[in-house]
């Protein structure tokens, strides 16, 4: 466990009994204690309406946030607390991972509040079906993100003179121009999920949607070595070269940050990154543009935010589960919520507000299942173990921060490091 890791995993267990002890559940219904990874600005802004809405109904939301974006740091300190036989009542758990943990029988089907508010009839089919194992529901669907969007600032162009790049290959021939009037041409922080983003993004760009799901949802050992593949580990290579060396320890806000502060041109980054701009009071179009990330217009990669419950003897713990669960999925929550997370809600009756990138998306999301181009997102655990998610995700990080790293190798290597460990027992540590 690194060093970093461990005083994350220190830091949390500090939140937890400093929230417990400033709760004062004396006239409440109960409380729910809840594991999450929201901790940049405008991700802690949006849980504080999810505790709002909460607190009215007379319940408490024992905060345990765990710093690290993308949610791995927040799964290691998971699995210690229910090693350690003491679980939270509520965790934020997406995709895969909500079927992996109901299968070890460590989580509450939520399934009665599912069929009493009517969830099948307000979900897109792809959230229900993520939400269930065996047929119930163990997952409580928040909002859906999109993970293929660039966010471009326009003054840079705008001061520039330079035309806004259509391809990749236009900003590689732009990015020293970019640089010497001053600009980081593409921004990200070098977390290894954070360059995965990129990654997946290319996948798709390069292969379309159904070799993204070949490759990476079915690990079709013909499209991961083939010709496209190579492809996209060369463009990586020279999209890697565009951020630059010292971004190492940065974080997704830190990085969408630049941006903000006319710093850099762009950043690859899911749509939590539109709840920064909004925070700082950036408006699309005169402060910022929302494109698909290149080559994947039309197409759209996948993120649901959810929770499950694990399961508790206490009768009341039980019912402020189940309270939570409905709040959750409750209308007005789900729209208040998203307005500053940048996402947009799962229930189809509460888009009808949105605007500007966020109608966008919800307009690309109705097309691409059209198209049948919506494909999951494997680096936010969409539709892969977490054991075989960080596999992925670190081989492309080393790749990316490694000059000698050659795209011919590394693909050959791909198979293997998508494959599932075999004879091993199933343990929480496999997931
Ligand atoms: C979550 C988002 C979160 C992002 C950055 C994703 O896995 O779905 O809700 O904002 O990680 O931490």
């Amino acid at each position: 466990m690194t060093q970093r890791l461990f005083i994350t995993i220190l830091m949390t267990c500090l939140t937890i009994s400093a929230s417990t002890g400033t709760a004062s559940p004396g006239n409440t219904h109960g409380s729910v204690s809840v594991l999450h990874w929201w901790t940049s600005p405008s991700e802690s802004k949006a849980a504080e309406i999810l505790k709002e809405h909460f607190s009215n109904s007379n319940y408490i939301w024992l905060d345990q946030p765990v710093a690290g974006g993308g949610g791995n740091n927040a799964m290691t300190v998971l699995k210690s607390q229910v090693i350690s036989g003491n679980p939270p009542l509520a965790a934020q758990i997406r995709g895969q991972g909500i079927r992996d943990w109901a299968s070890l029988d460590l989580l509450a089907p939520v399934d009665g509040v599912a069929n009493r508010s009517k969830w099948n009839s307000v979900l897109p089919k792809f959230v229900a079906d993520t939400m269930q194992f065996r047929g119930l529901y163990y997952g409580v669907p928040l909002s859906l993100h999109r993970n293929n969007w660039l966010w471009i600032n326009p003054k840079a162009f705008e001061q520039t003179g330079l035309a806004v790049p259509f391809s990749w290959d236009d900003l590689i021939a732009i990015a020293p121009r970019l640089r010497r009037e001053g600009f980081i041409p593409l921004t990200h922080g070098g977390e290894p999920w954070q360059q995965a983003t990129i990654f997946e993004s290319l996948v798709l760009a390069e292969g379309g949607a159904d070799f993204y799901k070949q490759a990476l949802v079915k690990h079709d050992r013909e499209a991961l070595t083939s010709e496209t593949m190579v492809r996209v580990f060369r463009k990586l290579k020279q999209i890697a070269s565009l951020v630059p060396q010292r971004h190492n320890r940065l974080s997704w806000e830190e990085a969408t940050r630049e941006v903000i502060d006319n710093k850099a041109a762009m950043i690859l980054m899911g749509d939590w990154a539109l709840g920064e701009f909004k925070l700082n009071d950036k408006e699309v179009i005169r402060d910022f543009l929302c494109v698909p990330a290149f080559g994947t217009e039309g197409q759209f990669i996948y993120n649901i935010d959810s929770f499950v419950m694990f399961h508790t003897r206490g009768f009341k713990d039980r019912q402020a589960q189940l309270r939570m669960s409905t709040q959750l999925m409750n209308k007005e929550t789900q729209i208040a919520f998203s307005e500053h997370k940048g996402s947009i809600p799962v229930r189809m009756d509460a888009v009808d507000h949105l605007e500007g990138c966020q109608k966008q998306s919800y307009t690309d999301l109705k097309q691409s299942i059209e198209a049948n181009t919506l494909v999951p997102s494997i680096i936010h655990g969409m539709a892969m173990k977490e054991s075989l998610q960080m596999s992925l995700i670190n081989f492309v990080s080393h790749y990316m921060s490694n000059p000698g790293s050659v795209p011919e190798e590394a693909v050959k290597s791909l198979p293997s490091v998508l494959q599932a460990p075999s004879n091993t027992r199933r343990s929480i540590t496999q997931f």
